[in-house]
């Protein structure tokens, strides 16, 4: 995977949406048609999002397809992801953002089925996860699900998309990767240490200064 997201160029941008979907399928974060991805150079106001149900780890750059925020195909012979209407959403709302990942991670989306709430059990949970909202159903693909996560998508890098699954955003690709990956690492630690008993939490005195530290 190139670290390097900031200012990629068109053909190096299509290259990371698909080491992205490769990377992820490789870990179990999504199946192979479950989950997709877009991104888009800086100040744009059209993204290059996944196609709609193909295979996403055996993807070639010219599969992915070019969208305008109103979904508007402008390059690619596919259909794009159904879920268009939440990636242009948030484009709409964030100008911060550059890049959006929906993965089905099964242990972060089997603890939020159980509602189980994630707790500050790492300096990760208790910053970039300490407020990951969980929203009620919504049917996939639909403009009411766009809707809904636009309404929530201010201020948050995550967000659960309850009975279906997860949604991040980045500056760029790898900061929205880095979210799925934190959010699994923290859902894998709380699953396993509720075997034994409740996971111990970092002390809230610890909390309040890391909150200062990072202004969070
Ligand atoms: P797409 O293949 O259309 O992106 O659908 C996958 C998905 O996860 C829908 O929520
Ligand atoms: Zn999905």
């Amino acid at each position: 995977m190139n670290n390097m997201g900031i200012n990629l160029d068109e053909k190096n941008l299509k290259k990371q949406i698909i080491d992205c979907m490769k990377s992820l399928h490789s870990r179990g974060l999504m199946t192979g048609v479950g989950g997709n991805a877009s991104a888009r150079q800086m100040g744009e106001e059209k993204a290059w999002i996944t196609p709609s149900g193909l295979y996403k780890p055996d993807l070639n750059p010219s599969d992915l397809v070019n969208i305008d925020l109103e979904g508007k195909v402008i390059e690619g012979m596919f259909k794009p992801s159904i879920e268009w209407y939440f990636h242009t959403a948030i484009y709409k709302k964030r100008t911060d953002v550059n890049a959006i990942l929906h993965t089905h991670s099964p242990f972060t989306m089997g603890l939020a089925l159980a509602n189980v709430k994630l707790r500050p059990i790492t300096f990760e949970a208790a910053t970039i996860l300490a407020d990951v909202p969980i929203l009620p159903f919504k049917y996939p693909g639909t403009e009411e699900l766009g809707n809904q996560v636009g309404d929530t998508i201010l201020g948050k890098r995550a967000m659960i998309l309850q009975n279906h699954g997860v949604i991040t955003v980045g500056f760029d690709l790898i900061e929205a990767l880095s979210t799925v990956e934190i959010l699994e690492e923290a859902a894998i630690m709380t699953f396993v240490a509720n075997i034994f008993g409740p996971p111990e939490e970092i002390p809230s005195d610890q909390i309040e200064l890391i909150k200062k530290l990072y202004k969070i």
